[in-house]
């Protein structure tokens, strides 16, 4: 399957549907979870038929889709048995948690209640939200996944195409710098190439020349042609750089958990200068992870960058670390790591950190299966 995320601009009122939707699937989700917490057993069957006598006692739910709701149930389950997987690993593990409000960001059509017409996506119950579909769709559209992200709502279409990228099995936190441009909760680090920095003796030269010549010469169209051609050499040797990179990042992992770079970049306003900033392009690193993991199956998670330069990944105190500090030593425990590597495992750990990592994960069982998906337990 390859996936698609499109931004969609829905009305006010389809707004209110599409959270009303969110937050009804939030409570169905809350209340079979209170029914199952106390069971040692349970099955998917049972799941299921739960949401029958669910719709008899809020007839509200039936406001929303039936099969997004199904959906949940299937969700509910997934998770219950990657619970059970952690639990078998002797992983230290809880119950699952209800869900607060605003917690759901998600909603599921799967296989049916929907269409997709050029710029409008029709779900129902909702009706037809005006979407910007800016790549071709590759396939049968088998699942829409609708997310709220802050103020803003997109589809993630996905397609019964086969992948040409199949995602990696690893979990792990990427920290991107200036220095080092990647260095991961591995310790595995990726310098910066400094593209522009390299080449910007011979682009100022060649600006220079340009300057020089008469207006309207034929001299002054060659100069010009030089320097964007060397303008396009340096972008190509930064897209080079980002699509490899990108590409063995998402060969490798199944998870990447990175920090929300608008936040961060925001945060380190002062530490840029308009020439590393172009010269790390994070956006178009973001821009590729992001559709590359997509449609490799790759989750992007993305955590909130406050201190993770500032806390020892071992014993979680902290610490002010000024940016010419490369390396972290503990003042309460005495652990020495470099500086980024340590910020790269504590940004996976606030993903960790938070309850049920798989919980927004899409259950890949349930693509193209319908309801044939085998029946298991949980003890
Ligand atoms: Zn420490």
């Amino acid at each position: 399957m390859i996936a698609y995320k499109f931004r969609m601009y829905p009305n006010k009122e389809q707004i209110e549907k599409l959270e009303f939707a969110l937050d009804t699937c939030r409570r169905a989700y809350n209340m079979m979870l209170e029914e199952l917490n106390n069971q040692v057993i349970i099955d998917k069957a049972q799941i299921q038929a739960m949401l029958p006598d669910l719709k008899i006692c809020e007839p509200k739910f039936k406001e929303v889709y039936s099969k997004t709701l199904q959906y949940e149930c299937y969700r509910l389950f997934s998770n219950l048995s990657a619970l059970k997987v952690l639990k078998e690993n002797h992983k230290k593990v809880g119950r699952l948690r209800f869900k607060g409000k605003g917690w759901f960001k998600t909603i599921n059509y799967n296989q049916s209640g929907f269409s997709l017409e050029s710029n409008k996506l029709y779900l129902s119950k909702i009706g037809n939200i005006r979407i910007k579909v800016h790549r071709e769709l590759n396939g049968k559209i088998k699942q829409i996944q609708i997310k709220r992200e802050i103020d803003r709502w997109y589809a993630t279409i996905i397609t019964d195409k086969k992948r040409q990228i199949i995602c990696g099995e690893k979990i792990i936190g990427i920290d991107l710098g200036i220095s080092n441009y990647l260095v991961d909760s591995d310790g595995n680090k990726i310098e910066n190439p400094k593209i522009l920095e390299q080449n910007f003796k011979k682009l100022k030269h060649l600006q220079k020349e340009l300057s020089r010549k008469k207006k309207g010469s034929s001299n002054r169209r060659k100069a010009r042609i030089r320097l964007s051609k060397f303008y396009q050499k340096i972008a190509n040797q930064r897209n080079d750089f980002l699509h490899k990179l990108t590409t063995n990042l998402v060969k490798k992992c199944k998870i990447i958990v990175m920090e929300d770079l608008d936040i961060k970049q925001m945060a380190q306003q002062k530490y840029f200068n308009a020439r590393n900033m172009l010269d790390c392009s994070w956006d178009k690193f973001t821009q590729l992870l992001d559709y590359k993991a997509e449609n490799a199956g790759c989750q992007i998670v993305k955590v909130n960058p406050k201190n993770t330069t500032k806390i020892c990944s071992k014993c979680g105190s902290m610490q002010n670390m000024p940016l010419y500090r490369r390396t972290y030593e503990c003042a309460n425990c005495g652990f020495v790591l470099d500086r980024d590597h340590n910020s790269a495992i504590n940004i996976l750990n606030k993903f960790s950190g938070q309850e049920m990592s798989c919980v927004e994960r899409i259950p890949n069982t349930l693509l193209g299966q319908g309801n044939s998906m085998k029946q298991e337990s949980l003890t």
